[in-house]
C-alpha cells in the first residue's frame, strides 16, 4: 500500500506513529527497494509543514520536520513533545548574555547541530527535500518526511502587539506570535510569506497521485494543515488524486487535545468543533477536500457529501493510534492489514 498523510509537528508524528505501528517501517533510502533492507512492502509518505520554518541566529530551523524526524527516530523529548531529549541549553544562554535577539526562542545545544546541517546544506544549493532525507538516514524514521515545497512559506500573523500605544498592527512570524506571545494578543489575520512561487515538489505531487488512501492528521487545521493547503499546487494536486481523502479530527468532546488550535480557528471565525471544521475543509465533491471524516466518539458531525465516521481518537500509544488508522481507511473503502494480536 501507499499511504500519504498531511502532517504538522506533534499530532502529525503521534499519527506517523501509528501509520507506521500499523504498515511497518518504510524503506530507507529508497522506498521501492524492499528486497535488501527487508522492510515492509509498504509505503509511508508524509507531507510535511513549512509554515513554521524560520531563520534564527543564522541557521535554519524547520520545528515540525524535526518534531516527525525526532519523534519516529526515538529522539524527542517525550514531556516536551519537541525538540531533543537529553537536553542542554548553553548555546541559548550564551546568545541571551550577548542580548542576541530572539531570545524567547527554546534552541537546544542538540538541536543546534540538526540546524548547522540543514543550513550548510541549503547554502551548499541542495533542496529542503533532499537534506531532510540526509538527515532521516541518521534518524531512520521509517516513513518518507518530505517538506512540502522547497521554498519559503512562512506563515506570518497580524497582530496587535502589547507595546502599541495607537493601535498599529504588525505582521510577526509565527514563532513569535506561538512561542513569544502564546497566542495571547490580538490577532487578526494569517499570511504566507516567502517565494510568490513556492510550489508543491515533485516528491510531494508524486507522493499524492500515487497514493492509495490520503490521511488528513489530526494537526492544527489552520497553522499546520492550512498552511500546507496553501502552497501553490497543493489543492489541485488533492482534488485531481485517484486516492480517497480522509481527515482525522483534531478535536475530542469538541476540544482541542493540546496546542492552541482553538486560538487558530478562532482567528479564522470557524467554531472548535468536529463539525465546522470538516465544513472548513469541506467536502471534495463540492470544492472542498475530504470524501470521509473521523470523528471522535461522542462528537458528532454532520457534512453533506462528506462519510462521517466515529472511533477513539486518542493517540494515547501508537497500537491505539493504528488502529484509529484502520478505522479512517475503513471509513471510505480502504482495506488496512489487521493489526497483530497485543502480546
Ligand atoms: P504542532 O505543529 O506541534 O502544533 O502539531 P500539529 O499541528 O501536528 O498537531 C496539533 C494538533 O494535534 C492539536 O490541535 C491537537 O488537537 C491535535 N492532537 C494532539 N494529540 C491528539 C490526539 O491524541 N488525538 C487527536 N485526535 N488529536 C490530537
Ligand atoms: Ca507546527
Amino acid at each position: 500500500m501507499k499511504v500519504t498523510v498531511l502532517v504538522g509537528g506533534v499530532g502529525g508524528a503521534r499519527l506517523l506513529l501509528g501509520v507506521r505501528e500499523l504498515l511497518g517501517a518504510t524503506p530507507f533510502p529508497d522506498p521501492d527497494d524492499t528486497g535488501s533492507s527487508g522492510g515492509s512492502p509498504h509505503t509511508v509518505s508524509a507531507i510535511v509543514n513549512v509554515g513554521d520554518d524560520a531563520w534564527m541566529h543564522g541557521v535554519r530551523i524547520c520545528p515540525d520536520l524535526d518534531t516527525c524526524m525526532y519523534t519516529l527516530g526515538g529522539g524527542i523529548d517525550e514531556e516536551r513533545a519537541w525538540g531533543r531529549r537529553d537536553e542542554t541549553w548553553h548555546a541559548k544562554e550564551e546568545l541571551a548574555a550577548y542580548g542576541a535577539d530572539p531570545d524567547w526562542f527554546g534552541l537546544g545545544d542538540r538541536d543546534l547541530a540538526t540546524h548547522l546541517i540543514r543550513t550548510q546544506m541549503l547554502e551548499s544549493g541542495f533542496r529542503l527535500t533532499d537534506v531532510t532525507a540526509a538527515l532521516c538516514r541518521r534518524w531512520n524514521p521509517g516513513v518518507r518526511l518530505l517538506p512540502v515545497t522547497d521554498e519559503r512559506h512562512e506563515t506570518h500573523v497580524v497582530i496587535t502587539p502589547p507595546e502599541s500605544t495607537d493601535g498599529a498592527q504588525r505582521a510577526v512570524h509565527f514563532q513569535e506570535w506561538w512561542v513569544r506571545y502564546r497566542a495571547q494578543v490580538p490577532t487578526s489575520g494569517f499570511a504566507q510569506v516567502g517565494a510568490d512561487n513556492a510550489s508543491l515538489t515533485p516528491e510531494a505531487a508524486a507522493a499524492i497521485a500515487d497514493a492509495d488512501v490520503i490521511l488528513l492528521a489530526p494537526s492544527n487545521p489552520v497553522v499546520s494543515i492550512g498552511a500546507i493547503l496553501s502552497v501553490n499546487g497543493m489543492r489541485a494536486a488533492l482534488r485531481t488524486a485517484s486516492a480517497p481523502i480522509v481527515g482525522i479530527s483534531p478535536v475530542i468532546d469538541n476540544k482541542p487535545l493540546r496546542g492552541m488550535a482553538d486560538e487558530c480557528l478562532s482567528v479564522i471565525g470557524v467554531a472548535t468543533t468536529a463539525e465546522a471544521i470538516a465544513e472548513h475543509y469541506g467536502a471534495r465533491g463540492r470544492a472542498g477536500l475530504l470524501d470521509g471524516w473521523l470523528v471522535a466518539d461522542g462528537d458528532t458531525a454532520s457534512v453533506d457529501g462528506i462519510a462521517i465516521g466515529t472511533a477513539p481518537l486518542l493517540m494515547s500509544s501508537p497500537r491505539a493510534t493504528a488502529q484509529m488508522v484502520r478505522d479512517a481507511c475503513a471509513l471510505v473503502g480502504v482495506d488496512t492489514p489487521a493489526l497483530a494480536e497485543e502480546r
